[in-house]
């Protein structure tokens, strides 16, 4: 479901959080927007964060330059009103959660109400002791707060064991060597 906030026209400041799938964003596109007045023109940029894919898929220099998603892309945040006096910038978000994240980022400048909670993705290291497994456990968390260390391994410790078992890993010690929220 799409979601619009209002913004006292600042520098917008992104979790790098992709935009289109929540996850760790990588790498971050330039959308821009030029509004025309009478004696003014402005022009809005932001700095959105995708993830590797996602700025694959919109990236006409690449291999993986796919047209479609390029568009669906580029749809996930839009810049769709500029009040020049009134100073107010709306986004529309395709993606509700990344819209009441970047909400909860720019408090100090949002017009709109702030959304109770907001996501945090989470990226846990694990390593298993016989090595045959070392990755990076991917998930997420909603929160009224940034998380603190404790509650994201709180999340992730769950999810540790169907990993091991998917990695021919059942009931191997590992460890939880960094737990990075984002
Ligand atoms: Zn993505
Ligand atoms: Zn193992």
């Amino acid at each position: 479901m799409s979601k619009i906030i209002q913004i006292r026209w600042k520098e917008v400041t992104f979790p790098p959080i992709c935009v289109v799938c929540t996850r760790y964003a990588r790498k971050v596109v330039l959308v821009e927007k030029t509004f025309l007045y009478k004696r003014h023109t402005v022009e809005i940029k932001l700095h959105v964060p995708l993830c590797e894919t996602h700025e694959a898929y919109s990236n006409p220099e690449s291999r993986f330059y796919k047209p479609s998603e390029a568009l669906a892309i580029r749809n996930s945040v839009s810049i769709t009103k500029f009040l020049l006096h009134k100073d107010i910038l709306e986004l529309t978000f395709s993606n509700e959660l990344i819209a009441d994240r970047v909400a909860r980022e720019n408090a100090a400048n949002l017009l709109t109400p702030l959304p109770s909670q907001a996501l945090y993705p989470i990226l846990a290291h694990i390593l298993c002791h016989d090595v045959r497994l070392n990755t990076w456990l991917e998930t997420s968390m909603l929160s009224d707060h940034f998380p603190t260390e404790e509650e994201a391994r709180q999340v992730v410790y769950p999810q540790v064991n169907p990993l091991l078992a998917k990695n021919s890993c059942d009931g191997c010690f590992y460890e939880l060597l960094d737990t990075l929220i984002i």
